[in-house]
């Protein structure tokens, strides 16, 4: 017989470790959203019959938002596998389910592994699979994927569920509460021509699910029957939901024969998670990071190869010289081509730096464990913990944390996510912040850096607040935060993600940022009329236009042809602000420190580059993109005006304005937090709430 058997699940609950158990191969593996991209497949002989085992990509839920997740979709859509397993992770039960009650709706042969029972076990808890598997109907198995186990039970229990699978067997008692056959008289129609399911489409129409929709084509008259129904997605979201609780009621129990052991890593989360010391340690933790990356390392890493890079100019400018090439061509090469790219590449280390610590802190589990306790705090203004995940992500690269977001269930909550997210001062901003600070700031430029990053993340809070109280509140999150364990980062995962950061980096630098300060530098050099002038002669057509807009920035302290220059080209690219001030003449363009400041200021709060304002169209769609560009430009300006008037009201002391303001910032915080901790309801950390341990 050859028979096809798909490992679905949601990320990082070890189904690629499964699936390397089951057919001896070596996938990839790691403690990290998206490592199987696409899907892995491999055949098996198994008792005279031939198996292909399919490991999909994650996903949380069957309404997707990634490409990752679509493929998973498709591939379970099109019902090319014969039995799919519904991989879930012991320590977020409920969660896991969520994924595994929507394949059954789609009413073929899944069974259940609950995975990583070694983690259950060490905490002195064990599941009761016979009865979670008698409540749901279907063969629940266990497994340790991580160590060596016997995979032929699994395999075989697999084989004789398809034999004696009858699809009425499985029956979920929630569909009754749903309206599915009032859709169906809508919809049944489209639902012939559309191939799909009835009932997988009828309750995706529930759902809102825009593929489905776009597939059934409606007409408008159907749209609007469907919306006399009422909102129905969150009644889906519940019953599925009531209906866990119901199965998973009582099958995690204290295991009698262990106790429950206390070992470092739960020592760990007391202190990590504990109530007053969490946010010491987390501020301790970040402080850390900057002071590596900003500090003495870092800055003379960056030191070294600015060094190389000035060398390398001066010498192809001798060159150049000697070899009698015109004038314009050698202001090109050295000043724009070399001092602007050079000078964006020079920070290779110090975003690496960077890099590597957000690494090590999402693959030992940690950003999670701050997504967790944060949890409660930003669920009053509307936001959750796995907005935080994001957020934190964006410290890195934006458009890459602004896909983290699809796993937020609330629709309001994730576009809000997404677009407050760009205000997290992310990688190809720090070489502005450094390379101004450098120039202006001898001393106590670390924490004048960190004071930035401190109001990145104060803004998105207080938008997050203040949208709250406006009809962009967000809706009751049904998300169950997930808890992974600590895991210690591999060294190979650590050394693939640096790597591919900086082959990202290198290659955009090398491109775009390259082909764009040549264009800069040329707009800046040449005039339409009388060819190549020399820059300030005020001819050039980036002078002109520049000067044009200039007076616009002008109360900011920076109304200059150059730094607006550098602003606008910074859409393309945020690594290009930098590279444009350095080839269009350096430091001088800002007047004094202040205007200085004002400059990172409002780098920091504008406009995210164009590939984050793709990636938030396509995750919240054109209105919200606008929405969050006008709220960027607004914030920005305002922002950079408020922090001027604080540093002028000091008397022109900057570092005492910033230390304020940094101050203030950090008031404000502590006060949401503290309030939060007075406010806390006592939550299990070792489940989702479904242990024994808890009630
Ligand atoms: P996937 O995203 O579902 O494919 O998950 P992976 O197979 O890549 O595993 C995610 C992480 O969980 C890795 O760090 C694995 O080493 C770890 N892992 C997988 N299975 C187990 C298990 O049974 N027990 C423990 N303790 N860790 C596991
Ligand atoms: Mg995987």
């Amino acid at each position: 017989m050859n028979l096809t058997f798909a490992l679905c699940g949601n990320p990082n609950v070890g189904k690629t470790s499964l699936f390397n158990r089951l057919t001896h191969s070596s996938q990839h593996v790691g403690n990290w959203h998206g490592v199987t991209v696409g899907k892995a497949e491999k055949r098996i002989n198994f008792d005279g019959d031939q198996i292909d085992m399919i490991d999909l990509p994650g996903l949380y839920s069957l309404s997707v938002y990634s490409y990752e997740e679509g493929i998973a979709r498709d591939e379970i859509l099109a019902s090319k596998s014969d039995l799919i397993i519904s991989v879930c992770e012991a320590s977020n039960l409920s969660r896991n389910l969520y994924l595994t009650l929507q394949l059954l709706e789609l009413n073929i042969p899944v069974i259940v592994v609950v995975n990583m029972i070694d983690e259950l076990d060490k905490r002195g808890f064990a599941l009761d699979a016979k009865k979670l598997g008698e409540r749901l109907h279907v063969p629940v198995l266990m497994t340790s994927a991580k160590y060596k186990f016997d995979t032929s039970e699994l395999i075989r229990a697999g084989k004789q569920y398809l034999i004696n699978y009858d699809n009425e067997k499985v029956k979920l008692p929630y569909l009754n509460k749903l309206p599915l056959r009032q859709i169906e008289e809508i919809i049944g129609d489209n639902i012939k021509d559309s191939g799909f399911d009835p009932r997988y489409a009828c309750i995706k129409t529930l759902e809102n699910d825009d593929f489905v929709i776009d597939k059934l084509n409606l007409s408008s008259e159907q749209k609007s029957r469907i919306k006399a129904l009422g909102d129905n997605q969150a009644l889906v979201a519940k019953c599925r939901y009531e209906y866990i609780d119901r199965v998973t009621d009582g099958v995690i129990v204290k295991n009698k024969k262990r106790r429950k052991s206390s070992d470092i890593v739960d020592g760990l989360d007391k202190i990590m998670l504990n109530k007053y010391l969490a946010l010491p340690i987390f501020l301790l933790i970040m402080s850390g990071i900057f002071w590596v990356t900003f500090g003495f390392i870092g800055s003379f890493l960056t030191d070294c190869l600015e060094n190389g890079i000035n060398y390398l100019s001066e010498a192809v400018n001798d060159i150049l010289l000697t070899a009698a090439f015109p004038e314009w061509s050698r202001a090109l090469i050295c000043n724009g081509i070399l001092q602007g790219v050079g000078g964006v590449f020079a920070f290779l280390p110090q975003i690496m730096i960077m890099f590597f610590f957000l690494a090590l802190l999402e693959d030992s589990g940690y950003i999670s464990r701050v997504a967790f306790m944060t949890d409660g705090l930003f669920r009053k203004i509307g936001l959750s913990g796995r907005a935080v995940f994001t957020m934190i992500m964006g410290l890195g690269c934006s458009a890459t944390a602004v896909m983290t977001a699809r796993g937020l269930e609330d629709e309001m909550m994730r576009k809000k996510t997404v677009i407050l997210t760009p205000f997290m001062s992310c990688s190809a901003r720090l070489p502005v912040y450094t390379a101004i600070a450098a120039a202006f700031f001898t001393s106590g430029n670390v924490p004048l850096i960190f004071g930035l990053y401190i109001l990145g993340a104060t803004m998105v809070i207080l938008l997050a607040a203040i949208m709250q109280k406006t009809p962009l509140k967000s809706g009751e999150a049904s998300f169950v935060m997930e808890m992974p364990k600590y895991r210690f980062p591999t060294a190979t995962r650590i050394i693939q993600i640096l790597a591919s950061n900086a082959k990202n980096f290198i290659v955009k630098v090398g491109t775009i940022v390259f082909a764009f300060n040549v264009i800069v530098w040329i707009l800046g050099n040449f005039s339409l009329t009388s060819g190549y002038v020399m820059m300030g002669s005020g001819e050039s057509i980036m002078e002109r236009f520049g000067s044009f807009i200039a007076p616009v920035f002008a109360p900011l302290g920076f109304g200059n042809w150059k730094a607006v220059t550098a602003l606008i080209s910074g859409l393309v690219a945020k690594e290009v602000v930098i590279s444009t001030i350095m080839s269009l003449g350096g430091m001088e363009i800002f007047p004094d420190p202040l205007a200085a400041i004002s400059f990172m200021v409002y780098t920091l709060l504008y406009v995210p580059c164009i590939a984050t304002l793709s990636a938030v169209r396509k995750e919240a769609g054109t209105k919200w993109m606008i929405f969050g560009l006008i709220l960027q430009l607004s914030t920005a300006y305002m922002i950079t005006l408020g922090v001027r008037a604080v540093i002028l009201a000091f008397n022109g002391g900057v570092l005492l304005g910033i230390s304020a303001l940094t101050g203030i910032a950090l008031i404000l915080i502590s006060i949401v937090y503290l309030t939060d901790l007075v406010f806390k309801k006592k939550k299990c950390i070792c489940c989702s709430g479904e242990c024994e341990g808890c009630k």
